[in-house]
């Protein structure tokens, strides 16, 4: 039997359609899995709002979420569109509603019409006879205004009634559950019954995408294979309050990984922390490297680079690999539109005769460099062929035109 080398095939019934003017985001079904972010300025100031979400647009974010906490904020959301379109971006925007999310979609109804989702917390919606008056409007809101919503749960912010109500049920039980699992099991109804709520009010059941974040791991993996298995709602993948840098990123990857290997999630978030000074954009970069390389989508051509060792004594490979991934980068922004299928290119940067010559053979372009003893040259490799061997001062400058080139042939005309 040969070995499989695909997720598996995805699950969800339902597609849910994101949309601002004739831009319309697919989620679910089969669409493929789309990458969102989020914002980290005040939304009341909408100018630096708009200038993040165009950034983060640029980035390859195909949905930005806003907060939308205040009047202040309600009253600027419109503002927002209007300065995107007007700068010629046209993702669509989702607001982040909690307490006060009622109030505010209906005293700024413009503000309803900008947003193409609402996020709703269902744990923040408000308390007893209130939380469910303040649901119903909410959602009344939604159906007025043809827009989708995402339940999305958090644990850091779970309906207390809920939980409480399933805490004396498990009480009640011969052989009671650890209270970690009736907070997952509460995690995932509440997601489900908000939505069968929501649907019960009028939205239609392909209005609702679901998520439940939580920031453990296996938590998150355990909270989601729950919700694929009892409903057909597309799915937010995400894991909360990820955490900074290196950390951050490697929880974020383990838990989407395992799902979307499974066929979960529609849609993913990397919730990092930036550093000071980090751009927001890196976690937009680092869902994109996530659906990359698991070959689920390609973005960004992939440079492909060894560790390098003791047969590396010069960091000279690595300032190549580094370069040349940097520059494939700033180029998608315009290499996406004139060079189609630009974002499936692997390029090799292979620090000795190794694995340097058989690693840049299966790339579509590789250069393998001299290791440390080995003849001062680096021969490059383009579609599994040796085609020139570089050597001097320039190896860099003449790999990065090589690479140019090789764009130009194989995926369109050359850049006016
Ligand atoms: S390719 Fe060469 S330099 Fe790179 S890690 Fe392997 S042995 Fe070391």
């Amino acid at each position: 039997m040969p070995v499989a080398a695909r997720p598996a095939a995805r699950r969800r019934a339902r597609q849910v359609a994101v949309q601002w003017g004739a831009r319309v985001v697919r989620v679910g079904a089969d669409a493929p899995v789309v990458v969102q972010s989020m914002t980290n300025t005040d939304t009341a100031d909408a100018i630096a709002t708009a200038v993040q979400v165009k950034e983060l647009a640029l980035a390859g974010s195909e949905i930005v979420r806003i907060t939308v906490n205040s009047p202040e904020a309600a009253a600027e959301v419109a503002a927002i569109r209007e300065q995107l379109d007007r700068m010629g971006i046209d993702v669509p925007l989702v607001g982040d509603f909690h307490y006060n999310g009622h109030k505010l979609l209906t005293q700024f109804p413009e503000c309803a019409r900008a947003l193409s989702k609402y996020r709703i917390n269902p744990g923040n919606v408000g308390k007893g006879a209130r939380r469910e008056d303040n649901f119903a409007q909410m959602i009344e809101v939604a159906c007025r205004h043809d827009k989708p919503v995402r339940i999305g749960v958090n644990w850091g912010s779970l309906d207390q009634e809920l939980l409480a109500r399933m805490m004396d049920e498990n009480a009640q039980r011969s052989a009671p559950w650890t209270a970690n699992a009736v907070l997952r099991e509460a995690l995932v109804r509440s997601a489900i019954e908000n939505a069968e709520r929501a649907e019960e009010l009028g939205l239609a059941g392909d209005r609702i995408c679901l998520s439940a974040k939580v920031s453990g791991v296996q938590d998150l993996i355990a909270v989601y294979r729950e919700l694929a298995r009892r409903c057909d709602y597309p799915l937010h993948l995400g894991l909360t309050e990820a955490g900074m840098g290196s950390k951050g990123i490697v929880a974020s990857t383990a838990a989407l990984s395992v799902l979307l290997q499974e066929g979960i999630g529609d849609t993913i978030r990397v919730s990092l922390t930036p550093a000071p000074g980090e751009p927001r954009t890196r976690e937009v970069q680092v869902a994109q490297e996530i659906l990359q390389t698991m070959g689920l989508r390609a973005f960004t051509p992939m440079v492909v680079a060894c560790p390098g060792c003791g047969r590396t004594t010069s960091t000279f490979f690595q300032e190549l690999a580094d370069k040349i991934q940097t520059y494939l980068r700033e180029q998608m922004p315009v290499w996406r539109s004139r060079h189609p299928g630009v974002e499936s290119m692997s390029v090799a940067v292979m620090g000795c005769v190794v694995n340097g010559p058989g690693e840049s053979k299966h790339a579509n372009i590789g250069i393998s460099l001299p290791g440390s003893g080995e003849a001062p040259v680096a021969p490059v490799f383009i579609d599994g062929e040796r085609s020139v061997t570089l050597k001097g001062e320039r190896i860099a400058e003449e790999f990065q035109a090589i690479v140019d080139g090789y764009v130009r042939r194989t995926y369109g005309p050359a850049p006016d």
